[in-house]
């Protein structure tokens, strides 16, 4: 990339676009890890003629870019990102409730505001997504929900941006869905999912959601930073046990720090780096390799590495 790529792109883009853009923003402040150093871009797109203005002035001026929704899945390098990164605003946010249960959502639309909506109007299907935090878009490209238990079952259709293209739809039933994954490619940027949730009642879902979030209190660190499930679980085992069994809990490297609460999470306890989170990642995967014979997945996504 040229060094003035990102002056023109910010001088093209600024006032002219319904955007919110900021040049070296650190993205310790849009990520719930708290970590991560500046990105040279930083563009909240209102609108989708915004978006695809957005692209296509920042490939044309050859600066690469990446989406990302509320970064709750997300380490950013210490050096931050050479690029921009892409967030989706206003016009994508919107959750509408349809008949029969079926709901359609902008992938910006935080993910609570789906599951209290769905609880609000008695829709069953989505109370695995309580307590998770991030965007409706982020849960989709990463099949948020339990090991089980997640969002691409209740998907009926995704429409994506295609850069270049334009806008693709997806049926529900063509994408494959697995742990924590999909096959929509990563170079798409998902706008926007119809669900198809069960009409139930709202008790029913409310008791169901109830009893998840007080699971999760007393089994997450809930409240303190982090990134939720550091590592993926191998098939039918609990790396968070696998972790605690060889002795993780409390392992702390500068500011972050395996969770005593649960050895699959790390926590920033203040001031952590990306780095610090490395080393000890690195640390929980040579001990699981060295006890077990097993290496361990990040199931947190990098971004400036
Ligand atoms: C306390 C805590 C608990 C958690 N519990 C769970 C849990 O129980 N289950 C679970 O699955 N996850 C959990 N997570 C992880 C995280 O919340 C989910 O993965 C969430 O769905 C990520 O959403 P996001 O908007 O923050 O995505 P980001 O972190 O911003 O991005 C994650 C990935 O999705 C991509 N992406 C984001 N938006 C789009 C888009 N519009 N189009 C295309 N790609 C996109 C990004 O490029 C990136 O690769 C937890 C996290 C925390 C901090």
């Amino acid at each position: 990339m040229e060094p003035s790529s990102v002056a023109n792109a910010y001088a093209a883009l600024v006032g002219s676009v319904d955007a919110e853009i900021v040049r070296d923003e650190r993205m310790a402040r849009r990520t719930t890890y708290r970590i991560g150093g500046p990105t040279a871009l930083f563009v909240r797109a209102n609108t989708y003629p915004a978006l695809t203005r957005v692209i296509e002035v920042l490939d044309q001026q050859g600066v690469p870019w990446v989406v990302l929704g509320k970064g709750s899945n997300i380490l950013v390098s210490d050096k931050g990102y050479i690029g921009c990164v892409l967030t989706l605003g206003r016009e994508f946010s919107r959750v509408i409730l349809g008949e029969n249960g079926a709901v359609t959502v902008g992938a910006a639309a935080p993910l609570t505001k789906l599951v209290t909506d769905a609880l609000g109007h008695g829709l069953s299907g989505i109370e695995y997504c309580v307590g998770v935090p991030g965007t409706v878009g982020g849960a989709i490209a990463m099949n948020a929900g339990s090991r089980r238990e997640w969002i691409g079952k209740t998907v009926e259709s995704v429409v994506t941006y295609r850069p270049g293209e334009g806008m693709h739809r997806y049926a529900g039933s063509d994408i494959e869905w697995g742990y924590r994954a999909t096959s929509i490619p990563w170079s798409e940027i998902i706008l926007e999912a119809k669900l198809r949730l069960k009409p139930s009642t709202k008790e029913t879902v409310s008791r169901d959601m109830n009893e998840r979030l007080s699971k999760r209190r007393a089994s997450q660190p809930i409240g303190q930073p982090s990134c939720g499930s550091v590592f993926s679980n191998p098939p039918d085992l609990s790396v968070g046990k696998l972790l605690e069994d060889a002795g993780m809990k409390g392992y702390t490297v500068g500011g972050a720090k395996v969770s005593p609460v649960h050895a699959n999470f790390i926590v920033n306890t203040g001031g952590a780096s990306a780095e610090d989170v490395c080393v000890i990642m690195r640390e929980m995967q040579r001990k699981v390799k060295e006890l077990y014979g097993i290496q361990l997945k990040p199931e947190v996504k990098f971004l400036g590495f």
